[in-house]
């Protein structure tokens, strides 16, 4: 719905805004917080006092929040991320927020309130190993994914989907940070001292950088998949029952393998934390969301790819390799912008001592250059542990 024009809220706009819209029961008492932790973006948690029932308003603000009033962001993130909330729930409604009203002009969102679940990235580094996560997340990939590419839609609807996901903004933010600025001397980057040397070393590799550019290109070109752009451990809520997938500001047609990748690249980012004894569990996710990713994309294909695709064979074959070979192409590019980039990871920035963390960083530098570089000869899940090993 359009209302008028747009002015940011705050905690009373947000009650009032809650009441207008009848969300709650007339005459409740309601209660605000600002909770969000992002960094674009105002979450508000608005609660009935007296019954416990809350609605979570997410607002976007017209600039950046982390940078500030300089760095200009487009509100209409806000209409990009009710729409995928909605395209998902078509196909994986119990692994998204339930919306309740949107606003373009406003720019919000007003959805199911989650805080009965952690962030994933938060329970990981707990020690919380949230058992169901990658059988979730590997259903979610497979279904939201197929179902929004050319092999499970009509061609001429999923031109008109493309349309209403173009999303130049957010996509820049991605070309800049994820594949350009951490592979040059650039302003954005944000690394310690000590690691000037492994840093350098990025840099100066050709080939590394020549890599990086071929999957940048994808990046920019192949509109495979509504994907969701942002799919990292602080974009899960989950507990030991549930998973739910939130933020999908990023989403736009993009290459499958980008959010296959960032998930691999965010499951290593907590391997790379753990003490060894702790690191097989995660090792299990990253198999089992690809193992799952695999059998509910084949199932889907099977059942519902369009005959174009399902009548040549070997083709679904075809398409699991390369989304397999990109995705860690993404993974490595992942954990290099995580670990020199702007926005850096919670997984790795906590680790104590101080050297221990900068030796995880140097293994983490290491690491996503092989992913970047070996991509085509890395075609298993598996193949991540020794690539660890070797560069540990
Ligand atoms: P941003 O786009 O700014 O990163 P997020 O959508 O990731 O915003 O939300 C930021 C934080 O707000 C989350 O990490 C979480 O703590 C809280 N939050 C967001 N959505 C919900 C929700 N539906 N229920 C409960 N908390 C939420
Ligand atoms: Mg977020
Ligand atoms: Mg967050
Ligand atoms: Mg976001």
């Amino acid at each position: 719905k359009k209302s008028s024009a747009y002015e940011p809220l705050n905690e009373n706009g947000a009650i009032a805004l809650a009441k207008k819209l009848q969300l709650f029961e007339e005459n409740s008492q309601l209660t605000c917080n600002e909770i969000g932790d992002g960094n674009l973006n105002l979450v508000f948690k608005v609660k009935n006092i007296e019954s416990g029932e809350s609605i979570i308003i997410k607002q976007a603000l017209p600039y950046a929040k982390v940078v500030g009033e300089s760095w200009p962001l487009t509100l209409d993130r806000s209409r990009i991320e009710t729409n995928a909330l909605l395209k998902q729930a078509e196909f994986v409604p119990q692994y998204v927020p339930r919306v309740f009203y949107s606003d373009e002009a406003l720019a919000i969102t007003i959805m199911e309130d989650l805080s009965h679940l952690q962030i994933a990235r938060a329970a990981l580094i707990e020690g919380n190993d949230l058992p169901l996560l990658s059988q979730h997340i590997g259903e979610f990939l497979a279904k939201t994914l197929f179902y929004t590419s050319d092999y499970g839609l009509n061609q001429h609807y999923k031109k008109t989907l493309v349309k209403q996901f173009i999303n130049p903004d957010l996509c820049k933010i991605t070309e800049d940070l994820v594949f350009t600025d951490p592979f040059f001397n650039h302003n954005t980057n944000d690394y310690e001292q000590e690691l000037q040397q492994d840093v350098e070393k990025i840099w100066e590799d050709q080939t590394l950088k020549l890599e990086t550019a071929k999957l940048k290109q994808l990046f920019l070109t192949k509109a495979e998949a509504l994907v969701h752009g942002d799919l990292h451990t602080g974009s899960i809520f989950a507990d030991e029952n549930e998973t739910k997938v939130i933020d999908p500001e990023f989403a736009y047609f993009g290459p499958i393998g980008f959010d296959v990748g960032q998930v691999f690249a965010n499951l290593l980012f907590n391997v790379l934390a753990r003490n060894p004894e702790h690191q097989g569990v995660i090792y299990n996710h990253i198999e089992t969301t690809w193992d799952v990713f695999v059998t509910e994309f084949s199932n889907a294909w099977n059942k519902d790819a369009l005959e174009i695709f399902a009548k040549v064979d070997g083709y679904l074959e075809h398409v699991l390799t390369e989304i397999f070979e990109e995705a860690v192409g993404f993974a490595g590019c992942e954990i290099i912008r995580r670990t020199i980039g702007l926005a850096h990871v919670a997984d790795l920035d906590t680790i104590e001592p101080f050297e221990r963390r900068i030796a995880t960083k140097q293994v983490a530098l290491s690491l996503g250059s092989e992913l970047i570089k070996n991509r085509k000869s890395i075609t298993s899940p598996q193949q991540f542990k020794e690539y660890v090993k070797q560069t540990a």
